[in-house]
């Protein structure tokens, strides 16, 4: 006989999230239903409104998830001619294959460069000595919910004119100074899978970006390549946000600062509290540059430290096992090796992270961690 294993502390609690909004939701979920009007209405439109207005960009086009809203920013930079198949894209080694598909799915060469081995984010030490006569983006990744941007990236972008590209599914509201990640290069494609921090009640995803043609061609391209209907520019496919993710999405929108603001606390919690030599925390953040989708530690014997809080029921995940380099999808770099990437993906661990856990729990995994006899 199995028994289901006791949890004390979920990764991530998402029926409870949910649970937290659910008036609002429900309500604005029924409205939909009774409003017979399920796509491309005025749902989606104050959503993309409201989005745009928080990310601070002119324009925001929803999508039907995040792997569609980055293949069809670089599809419409084809379509613009900016870009030809066999362009190289930069992209980090380290990284959720999306990024990555996204890429070749254009017919680009995705050029892998290794991160920093301390902010996990790409490297951009390393980014000019793979710039090539052919190279045309770097798409940065605000992993784990850190903002990846820098002024070195930027001068690398106007040097060589390259597109900057973010793949902001994991840093919805994250900031850089003043801004929000999003809003800082090119174009921008977020995700709301349900576990990310903005998340839907499925898929859902979105581009932003402040410029008018960009915008326009991405529209059109997610609804058949037709911004009229029955005539068609582009040889396009389907990828629109639905009402019903519209709906919810507007709700928790609003709650969105104050639920990172939590992430935030509980990370400050964990880095003061974690004590134990052979644990790394993340750096502090600074200036709101960090909502904490994820709270990556890093250890050398991450799969038994792993089974430990299993049996003290700290549920744990792993982001991510094996790196892009190394997946059958990707079987032409599988001799490769980029040894950061690779290290991280050896030694990284996701602590449990949501606007829902409480100080208590904190404090028991803390103390489960800081008890840890390896
Ligand atoms: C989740 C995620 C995506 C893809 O988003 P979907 O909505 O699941 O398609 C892309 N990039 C990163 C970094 C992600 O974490």
């Amino acid at each position: 006989m199995t028994r289901e294993p006791f949890i004390r502390v979920p990764f991530l609690d998402l029926k409870s999230i949910t649970e937290k909004y659910r008036d609002e939701i429900q309500n604005a979920v029924l409205e939909v239903i009774d409003s017979g009007w399920y796509l491309l209405g005025e749902t989606v439109k104050r959503f993309e409104e409201n989005y745009a207005n928080y990310i601070g960009t002119k324009h925001c086009i929803g999508v039907a998830n995040g792997l569609d809203a980055l293949t069809l920013i670089l599809r419409a930079y084809k379509e613009l001619g900016v870009m030809k198949e066999g362009d190289e894209v930069i992209v980090p080694a380290n990284t959720y294959i999306a990024s990555i598909l996204a890429i070749s799915e254009n017919g680009f060469v995705p050029v892998l460069v290794e991160p920093n081995q301390n902010t996990m984010e790409i490297d951009d030490s390393k980014i000019e000595a793979t710039i090539t006569e052919r190279t045309r983006a770097i798409m940065i990744v605000h992993l784990y919910g850190k903002c990846a941007y820098t002024e070195k990236i930027k001068e690398l972008c106007e040097k060589y004119h390259l597109k900057l590209i973010e793949d902001n599914a994991q840093a919805h509201g994250c900031r850089f100074g003043n801004r929000r990640t999003g809003s800082i290069g090119d174009v921008a494609g977020h995700s709301f899978y349900p576990g990310k921090n903005l998340g839907a009640l499925g898929d859902g995803g979105a581009v932003t970006t402040d410029h008018d043609d960009l915008a326009e061609v991405i529209r059109k391209l997610a609804n058949y390549g037709s911004g009229k209907k029955y005539v068609f520019e582009y040889k396009g496919c389907n990828s629109r946000l639905d009402e019903i993710q519209a709906a919810v999405l507007n709700v928790k929108l609003a709650y969105l600062d104050e639920d990172n603001e939590k992430r935030v606390s509980i990370a400050l919690r964990y880095i003061d509290g974690i004590k134990h030599p052979q644990i790394i925390v993340p750096e502090i953040p600074q200036n709101g540059n960090h909502v904490f989708h994820i709270f990556p530690v890093r250890c050398k014997t991450r799969n038994c430290l792993q089974k430990y809080l299993q049996t003290q029921g700290i549920q744990t995940l792993i982001h991510y096992p094996i790196p892009p380099h190394k997946q059958m999808a990707y079987r032409e770099w599988n001799k490769k090796s980029y040894l950061i990437s690779e290290e991280i993906h050896a030694t990284e661990l996701s602590l449990p992270m949501s606007p829902l856990l409480t100080t208590e729990q904190t404090d028991y995994v803390i103390e489960k961690i800081n008890k840890w006899e390896n």
